[in-house]
């Protein structure tokens, strides 16, 4: 995906990239977990689970972000933003308040939910706190069982459970899920119930790709993924 357009292409499309939405309000979950509702013209959006809107964060700059609630009729957009404080898109979410305007583009992506299949399974990190908010009411209305596991700073620790997610587990960010043999031994594989369930895998690159490799090992089920960050570089 493209992160970043050069000045002179900026200026060509200024008429269709300037701003559209206006924050309506802010609240900081943890000091690193932002929620900004902002309010725009979402009518003609297309929000599937796993879809993301590609967000303005400098004049030349663009990047992902999850829908995590919305609303069409009052053209509410809620997000929830990693403030990690590394990149351009972290300081600038960080910066703004409410009553500030910006630019919020069409919602594209990858599908990554699977209604028919009665077992639900989602890993993630700070970066899809979002995601998880959006599908929640997915998984609580069409009845599936479901599990969420996080990989969590000990200071988002509690985030989750203030966000209102359920049937969740926080693991310690400490390189655990880099590490197939750690990953093979989690709850998930002591039973067979997750065996032919729909794997949604999302967060970091390198995370993602080593559950990937053992849910492939171990299971039958499905496994969409999807990296959101890669350690060194700007904008996925
Ligand atoms: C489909 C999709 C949906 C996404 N949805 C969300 C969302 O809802 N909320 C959200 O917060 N993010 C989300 N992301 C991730 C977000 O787009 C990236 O984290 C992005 O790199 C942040 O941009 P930045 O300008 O802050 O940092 P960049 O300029 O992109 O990166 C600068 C440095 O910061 C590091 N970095 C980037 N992200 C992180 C991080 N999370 N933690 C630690 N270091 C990091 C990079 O490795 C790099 O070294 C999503 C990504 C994708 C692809």
């Amino acid at each position: 995906m493209i992160s970043s357009i050069p000045k002179w292409v900026s200026n060509l499309f200024e008429g269709t990239l300037r701003t559209n939405a206006k924050v309506l309000e802010t609240s900081y979950i943890s000091s690193q977990i932002k929620k900004i509702r902002f309010q725009g013209d979402i009518s003609k959006m297309n929000f599937q689970i796993g879809y993301a809107n590609v967000l303005r964060v400098s004049e030349t700059e663009y990047r992902n972000y999850t829908a995590a609630y919305h609303d069409k009729a009052k053209g509410i957009i809620d997000i929830i933003f990693h403030i990690h404080t590394n990149g351009v898109g972290s300081n600038y979410f960080d910066s703004l308040k409410a009553g500030d305007e910006t630019y919020i583009g069409p919602s594209r992506g990858k599908k990554l939910y699977d209604p028919s299949v009665e077992n639900q399974f989602f890993f993630g990190d700070e970066t899809s706190l979002g995601l998880a908010c959006s599908l929640l009411p997915l998984l609580k209305n069409n009845n599936h069982q479901f599990q969420f596991y996080f990989e969590l700073d000990e200071e988002n620790k509690n985030v989750p459970e203030l966000l209102g997610l359920e049937n969740f587990t926080v693991f310690q960010k400490n390189g655990s899920f880099r590490n197939e043999k750690w990953i093979g031994n989690l709850p998930l594989f002591k039973t067979d119930e997750w065996t032919n369930a729909n794997f949604a895998l999302v967060g970091n690159v390198k995370s993602v790709q080593v559950f990937r490799k053992v849910l492939k090992n171990k299971t039958q089920g499905n496994v969409y993924s999807q990296g959101y960050w890669l350690e060194g570089k700007k904008g996925l």
